[in-house]
């Protein structure tokens, strides 16, 4: 509904003719659903349509505006993996069985999108009726105007015409699923601005998805496969309709700098800058092999304060093993181009754990460290650090996670050596890690163990109590290796590269 404090930048149709409604819920706080850019851009394309009512609903929603009776359809946005616990807090809230077969056909259909069900939909299979694999903006649209045209059948007639849609997965009716892939022919942003988002008043535009550069664990990578550009005379657009209502602008893209027409973009907004207007600008991440001072200037002009550097591994031999080729040089060169555009410090983020990793590889993070210290004194570098977690159809998918104990010396270590250093870490926690790679690697047998972990209350010690209550060997999910011809719970869902390619450069990798 209507808020104050949200700005809509389309024309929005509040006397509608509908008799269809709908919940499309974000599992999290309004604040984290109000700078979600294909929550909200879905949530616009569904506004528009003049038979439907939707209405957004978080985790922190008092109240809804459409009674519970009167819902037809129920969408979720699956981004992270513990957002099984607010899906869960819902469902209850609105006194819904977990389990899509305990539901009635009086009951809404319910459903999920979003790249947790778009890597491994497994371990919810049972609890939606069904499941969008794939980019999401076009597909919705299509299950929504079906759920609004076929209003009358019963949950089962729908169910089974649904599973004939590409990129529809409904359990226990698909046996293969075809990922869809959409070719970005128009330029997507936050089509609502609001004070309330936690990137308050920002226009948030997505230029590019995907990465080429295929990072063996990296989930963003593989799944948008392949690299799409969107049109640059799109993106300014954009930004100009952008900074018709804000002047504050980010840049969405897992490898923006590889947009081909990057540097006229940076310097279009570099231009009205130096004219006089008031605009801060961000870019979501940057590369340090395209660290180039046009770019870094325009940000820093713009308003940019921190830069994070993806450097992954301390070591160049791990580096070329995760496939991210990036020479200390080029660090190097990096630090002196932040430098010569007036940053005075830099984040690097890492990963610890990752396959093949020896305390060698740990050490020369340290020594790494130490050589930008005393080269560059008076320039502050900081670390993120989060440990590796396998993902479904990626290169390392077949490779268990360290042993947590192993893991948790590895980050005292880092913790205590590079504090002496004076360099400040945040690393995330081996425990947490262990229970999201469980549900990535998870499978339809998990569906019990997430309605018990709920129901303990969802910390931490309800992870273990539920696993221990339902006599579940986690361990087979997290730390073991799988062998290449195991049947992967996944493996009906057809997407690129396909798992012949991913066995291929699983093998090239971990050899070089
Ligand atoms: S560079 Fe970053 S986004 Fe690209 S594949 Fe590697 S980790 Fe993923």
């Amino acid at each position: 509904m209507n808020n104050q404090s949200e700005k809509f930048l389309y024309e929005r149709n509040i006397n509608k003719n509908y008799d269809f409604n709908m919940w499309f819920v974000f599992p999290g706080p309004e604040a984290f659903a109000l700078s979600s850019l294909g929550y909200l851009w879905l949530y616009r394309a569904i506004d528009m349509m003049e038979d439907v009512n939707i209405e957004r609903v978080y985790s922190d929603s008092k109240t809804t505006h459409i009674m519970r009776d009167k819902v037809d359809l129920i969408g979720f946005s699956f981004t992270f993996d513990m957002d099984f616990l607010h899906i869960f807090s819902f469902l209850e809230k609105n006194k819904l069985h977990f389990k899509s077969c305990e539901r009635s056909d009086a009951d809404p259909l319910i459903f999920a999108g979003g790249p947790v069900v778009t890597s491994n939909p497994e371990p919810y299979k049972n609890i939606f009726d069904f499941l969008v694999i794939g980019d999401g903006e076009d597909l919705n649209l299509d299950v929504v105007r079906f759920c609004v045209e076929n209003k009358n059948l019963t949950k089962a007639q729908k169910l089974q015409q649904l599973s004939k849609m590409n990129g529809i997965y409904v359990p226990k009716i698909s046996d293969k699923v075809v990922k869809v892939t959409k070719k970005l022919s128009e330029c997507i942003y936050t089509p609502i601005i609001s004070e309330n988002a936690f990137f308050k008043n920002t226009f948030i535009l997505e230029v590019e998805r995907g990465c080429a550069n295929r990072c063996g664990f990296c989930l963003a990578s593989y799944m948008n496969m392949p690299i799409r550009f969107v049109d640059y005379e799109k993106i300014i657009e954009t930004i100009d309709l952008g900074l018709k209502h804000t002047n504050k602008i980010a840049l969405l893209g897992a490898q923006i700098t590889a947009h081909p027409d990057f540097n006229k973009i940076c310097k279009y907004v570099g231009d009205k800058i130096k004219n006089g207007e008031n605009i801060e600008m961000g870019i979501s991440s940057l590369r340090v092999d395209s660290f180039t001072p046009e770019i870094v200037q325009t940000l820093v002009d713009a308003g940019q304060k921190n830069l994070t550097l993806a450097i992954e591994a301390g070591s160049e031999r791990l580096r070329r093993v995760i496939n991210k080729h990036l020479s200390e040089d080029q660090i190097f060169k990096a630090i002196d181009v932040a430098r010569a555009c007036g940053l005075h410090g830099l984040k690097f983020y890492g990963m610890i754990g990752l396959p093949t990793e020896t305390w060698e590889d740990i050490e020369e993070i340290v020594n790494l460290s130490r050589r930008i210290k005393s080269k560059y004194k008076s320039f502050d570098i900081s670390f993120g650090f989060s440990t590796f977690v396998p993902k479904a159809n990626t290169p390392f998918q077949w490779f268990g996670r360290e042993d947590e104990k192993e893991l948790e010396k590895k980050s005292n270590y880092l913790r205590k050596e590079l504090h002496k250093l004076g360099i400040q870490s945040v690393i995330s926690s081996a425990k947490w890690d262990y229970w999201q790679a469980l549900l990535s690697r998870g499978d339809e047998n998990l569906t019990d163990f997430i309605i018990e972990v709920y129901t303990q209350g969802g910390k931490l010690g309800a992870f273990k109590k539920s696993a221990k209550l339902l006599g579940l060997n986690t361990d087979y999910y997290v730390t073991q290796n799988y062998l290449y011809d195991k049947i992967l719970p996944w493996d009906f869902i057809e997407t690129m590269p396909g798992k012949e390619f991913l066995i291929k450069e699983c093998q090239r990798l971990i050899n070089l």
